[in-house]
């Protein structure tokens, strides 16, 4: 029996995997999808927001603010890309002077540290890309990005490496309660644990409801993105957001982790787990990003993408155990800013579990830290020593990014291997540049097969390696057939 299953391997859940993994606790973490960080929590904007946007006394603005430097203590600690850039929120009239005025106020009341106002002269020394009309903008020297997908894999990997475990392809249907624990369906077959925790994003009302009665409903809100070329990098310098709407958080031109720039999203409500980008959409989120960087060129853009907000009826996120069934606990509605708030959750839940009656004693295996080598960040020295050691750190797979072999072996090394074409892009970044995978998807495809081949003791088929989701084959099956063999 497990102390504590964890419904999905989102960021909640592989950020509440690795807090428990701290202590002698039998947790497993149950995810549908092929691998961690493939829901929601790999397509967002990637902010490590400040914490001024959410309404004081709210659980969004507590975890927001304690979150944030968590986040950037375990990017540290696990090695995960991220930047400390910090933001701004422009204002272009008097309206948008008071927003900002009120978004101050609302930081102070949060607890959040570094923030002032800043005027024309300097605003536009710091963001000289920024439209000439910018008069002032809200300043938050901690807000930042990160890698959103590596900071659920990092998280997964090492606490399953200080003892947790992690099902993939593990649907959850059932829940159930017998006696004093629960029988959770998964998969193909059953699950006992005394606490359960749900933290299935967008799906979080439908498997709440396998215990509970209804009582919150999610809806769907998706947001489109445009990512630009790293050659765009000069646009901006910090994260720059519009005065905030009705809407959200409004369109904004940020830097990512990883050196490109991201312009986005829109809000568009939308059934299930839609993520089609839409010319409308895409058409609402250039002329919104030109209204603050009018220099964008979006030829440059070498990718469109979309994710889906868990957006809860609530209004606010919903953390906690159940009022109606005992010993199952929600980590619901967490829309934006939820990757931020996501380690402040874990370490909360990790609090009400232990007040539930989890033991908390410390696990002497608990993986404090891990290093990841990553060949673009080496310097010369590095670089010759890597290949020294390991020939295949000689041989670029991807050029845009100047990935090599042997960091996407090493991959398949770590505690949960890579099992599709994006699974290995989000853990070394083949495929994340200019190119989109164009030149290096083949060859990644033929180093997959090789060592999934030798995880598993058997070959491993061309058409059975999805893109991403299963279901999603590049290969359909052989256009010729081999010689000797007839039609
Ligand atoms: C457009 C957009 C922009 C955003 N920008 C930011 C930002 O800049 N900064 C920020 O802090 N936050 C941002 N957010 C919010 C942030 O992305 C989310 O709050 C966070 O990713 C939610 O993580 P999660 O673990 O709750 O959900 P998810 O990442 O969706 O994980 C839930 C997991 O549960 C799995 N699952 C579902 N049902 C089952 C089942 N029955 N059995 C097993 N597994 C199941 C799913 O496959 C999924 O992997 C943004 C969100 C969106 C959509």
């Amino acid at each position: 029996m497990e102390d504590v299953v964890i419904i999905g391997g989102g960021v909640c859940g592989c950020s509440l995997l690795y807090a428990l993994s701290r202590y002698k606790v039998r947790v497993t973490l149950l995810e549908k999808e092929n691998d961690v960080g493939a829901g929601t929590s790999k397509a967002n904007t990637g902010i490590i927001h400040a914490g001024y946007d959410p309404e004081p006394g709210t659980l969004m603005a507590r975890y927001n603010t304690e979150g944030n430097p968590l986040m950037y203590a375990l990017c540290e600690s696990l090695d995960i890309p991220h930047k400390r850039t910090g933001s701004l929120v422009v204002g272009f009239d008097d309206q948008d002077r008071a927003t900002i005025k009120d978004l101050y106020e609302r930081g102070i009341a949060n607890h959040v540290p570094g923030l002032k106002i800043v005027e024309y002269d300097e605003l536009h020394e710091m963001e000289p890309h920024l439209d000439k009309e910018a008069l002032c903008a809200l300043y938050a020297e901690t807000g930042g990005v990160v890698s959103p997908w590596e900071f659920a894999t990092a998280q997964a990997e090492a606490a399953v490496q200080g003892g947790a475990r992690v099902r993939l392809d593990t649907e959850v249907t059932a829940i159930r309660k017998a006696g004093d624990h629960f029988i959770v369906s998964a998969g193909q077959g059953e699950i006992e644990a005394r606490f359960v925790v749900n933290a299935t994003g967008i799906y979080a009302d439908i498997v709440s409801r396998m215990i509970e009665p209804e009582y919150f409903a999610i809806h769907h809100k998706r947001g489109q993105y445009f990512l630009m070329d790293s050659a765009a990098s000069y646009l901006a310098n910090n994260v720059i957001f519009p005065c905030p709407n009705e809407n959200g958080k409004g369109v904004l031109v940020s830097p990512t982790a990883h050196g490109n720039i991201i312009v986005g999203p829109d809000s568009e409500r939308v059934t299930g787990d839609d993520r089609t980008n839409t010319a409308a959409g895409l058409a609402f989120v250039r002329g919104m990003a030109f209204r603050s960087v009018p220099d964008i060129n979006f030829s440059q853009s070498i990718r469109n993408f979309s994710g889906v907000r868990a957006d809860s009826d609530i209004g606010d996120f919903l953390v906690g155990e159940s009022k109606h069934v005992p010993g199952f606990f929600n980590i619901a509605g967490i829309k934006s800013p939820g990757l931020t708030s996501s380690p402040a959750i874990a370490l909360d839940m990790v609090r009400m579990l232990g007040e539930a009656g989890l033991g908390l004693e410390e696990n002497p295996a608990f993986m404090p830290g891990r290093r990841v080598k990553r060949f673009k960040d080496m310097s010369h020295e590095e670089r010759r020593k890597a290949v020294e050691e390991n020939p295949l750190y000689g041989t670029i797979i991807c050029r845009c990014e100047t990935v090599t072999e042997g960091e996407i072996v090493d991959a398949f090394k770590r505690p949960l291997p890579p099992r599709s074409l994006d699974a290995v892009k989000r853990r070394c970044g083949t495929g994340m540049g200019r190119c989109q995978g164009g030149f290096c998807g083949p060859r990644v495809m033929e180093i997959i097969i090789r060592e999934l081949g030798k995880l598993q003791g058997g070959p491993v088929s061309p058409d059975s390696v999805p893109l991403d989701r299963e279901g999603m084959y590049i290969i359909a099956g052989e256009t010729k057939t081999p010689e000797g063999e007839g039609e």
